[in-house]
């Protein structure tokens, strides 16, 4: 979307009569994209998955980790969305439904992922700070868009397997400042095997941070509740 289309985005959706992208039900003026009852409804990620997850970073460099969602078509439709149709407000929703999940923020700083700083020109936003910006005003605590940086590129993920994903993104950024004793909260949109927030964290770490914390919007649920199984069945066995 062009810079024009997207400042009219906001006056564009008043005068045209939104509804949600998976009911069609008509949306009120406050609500954009999806109707509360869908968002409800969307599938949410279990303590135990998460578990599985977290338990398979490793070395790892963070202490917890928020996810609210299983990543389903339907999510993967509302994060295309923020990403490449700039419908920033699914950010707030998102960052909400983090927000939800986090206890105790005691953060100094929250901040997302940096993108690499081509595709941020050519998207003019990057979807993990806009999470990050909603999230940190919810909670009402700092936000530093800049306190990561790229310091090479590296590419997609994708078709990566874990150990390729661990060192694509090695060294990949790039610490702003000295972080002794601080709390920080890592923020990007799907976390798949975690190595790119692993990574960010172990920045933040060798930068002196006391606590390094991380979320995302979604992951893919599939692949853990497999392993989830299996671990089941073994552990009736043995
Ligand atoms: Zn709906």
């Amino acid at each position: 979307m062009s810079g024009i289309l997207r400042l009219l985005d906001p006056l564009i959706s008043i005068f045209i009569p939104s509804s949600c992208i998976f009911c069609g039900q008509e949306l009120p003026a406050s609500r954009r994209v999806v109707c509360r009852t869908c968002y409800k409804a969307l599938p949410r990620l279990s303590s135990q998955l998460l578990k599985i997850l977290q338990d398979e970073i490793e070395p790892c460099h963070f202490s917890r980790l928020f996810i609210p969602f299983e990543f389903s078509e339907r999510i993967q439709n509302l994060i295309h969305l923020i990403k490449y149709r700039n419908f920033l407000t699914l950010g707030e929703y998102f960052a909400c439904s983090i927000s939800q999940l986090i206890q105790n923020p005691i953060y100094n700083i929250i901040t997302g992922v940096p993108l690499n700083p081509v595709r941020r020109r050519e998207r003019g936003y990057n979807q993990s700070e806009v999470i990050a910006k909603h999230l940190a005003f919810i909670l009402d605590l700092p936000f530093d868009p800049h306190l990561l940086e790229r310091v090479r590129n590296t590419v997609s993920q994708t078709n990566l397997n874990r150990e390729e994903r661990k060192a694509n993104v090695r060294d990949a950024f790039f610490c702003t400042r000295d972080l002794t004793g601080q709390t920080v909260l890592i923020v990007d949109d799907v976390i798949t095997t975690g190595s790119t927030l692993n990574e960010c964290a172990k920045i933040c770490k060798n930068s002196g941070a006391a606590q390094v914390d991380l979320a995302a919007i979604a992951t893919p649920a599939n692949i853990l509740q497999h392993r989830l199984e299996r671990e089941n069945r073994f552990s009736d066995i043995l």
